[in-house]
């Protein structure tokens, strides 16, 4: 029999024992597609978060909006739609997939399904031949049908107008609630995807390590008079100008305020 000696048994003892449960994160309701999204923005948020940046004064955040306003008065998002329901459906499609994709395929299905009612006549069979080429797709339909039928029975065909309401529809989480609150009402709400969690942790705006940490925290870093485009300026600074693996800092119009150790300039 071989002798099992000391320094073999610890690591027999050490691999046996149990990994240690990882933290909780703030809960978020967040829809199949979301909850990937939220995933992978947070498993991103190691490379992106500064180590210890001094925080932005109010006075740099009304600085850095300011300059944003400027360059783009009145931002507009790039999903393709005709009324809140066809805003709604395009952001239940729009989970893994991109805004040019997505209008590809909707611009066709809502030239004869652009209300609840007109959805449900269309069916489920044909609605997936319209958005085959979107990822995911099937299970897409079968929501965009469900939640059709959720408007029309409990809210008048209407897309209702708090986020409690709009999370409850299928493949609907908080971030389809606060796109469609802040561009179908006007609402000062700001959804995190993966471009603004980005600017968020790299600029040190609103660190998180999570998109509800990060929605809160520039919820209360951002002065009330830019909300509405708040959402809109993130996104596009992130899908256009600090991009994910090579940041255009030399042309970034915040570059001087910006904390991220790593930038360029
Ligand atoms: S300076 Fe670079 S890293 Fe910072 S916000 Fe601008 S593009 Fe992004």
């Amino acid at each position: 029999m071989t002798k099992i000696t000391r320094k073999q048994r610890t690591r027999r003892l050490s691999v046996r024992s149990p990994a240690k449960k990882p933290a909780r994160s703030p809960k978020a309701r967040l829809g199949g597609g979301e909850r990937k999204g939220a995933k992978r923005a947070s498993r991103k948020s190691k490379s992106t978060k500064p180590k210890s940046a001094k925080p932005w004064t109010a006075s740099e955040v009304r600085e850095a909006f300011g300059r944003f306003r400027k360059a783009n008065p009145e931002p507009r998002g790039e999903l393709e739609h005709l009324n809140p329901y066809t805003l709604l459906v395009a952001v239940v499609l729009s989970a893994q997939a991109t805004d040019a994709g997505v209008n590809k395929a909707t611009r066709k299905l809502f030239e004869v399904a652009d209300t609840p009612q007109k959805m449900l006549a269309l069916g489920e069979e044909r609605l997936r031949d319209y958005i085959r080429t979107i990822g995911l797709y099937r299970t897409k339909a079968k929501n965009v049908i469900a939640l059709s039928e959720m408007l029309i029975r409990d809210f008048g065909g209407e897309v209702p107008r708090t986020r409690a309401e709009i999370e409850k529809l299928p493949g609907a989480g908080r971030k389809t609630a606060n796109v469609v609150l802040n561009m179908a009402y006007g609402e000062h709400t700001l959804a995190v995807d993966t471009h603004v969690f980005r600017v968020a942790n790299r600029t040190g705006l609103a660190p998180g390590k999570t998109p509800l940490e990060v929605e809160l925290g520039l919820e209360k870093a951002i002065p009330a008079e830019f909300m509405l485009h708040a959402h809109h300026w993130l996104i596009l600074h992130g899908r256009y100008t600090c991009l994910a693996r090579k940041p255009r800092c030399e042309v970034c119009l915040i570059n001087d305020l910006c904390r991220w150790p790593e930038k360029t300039v």
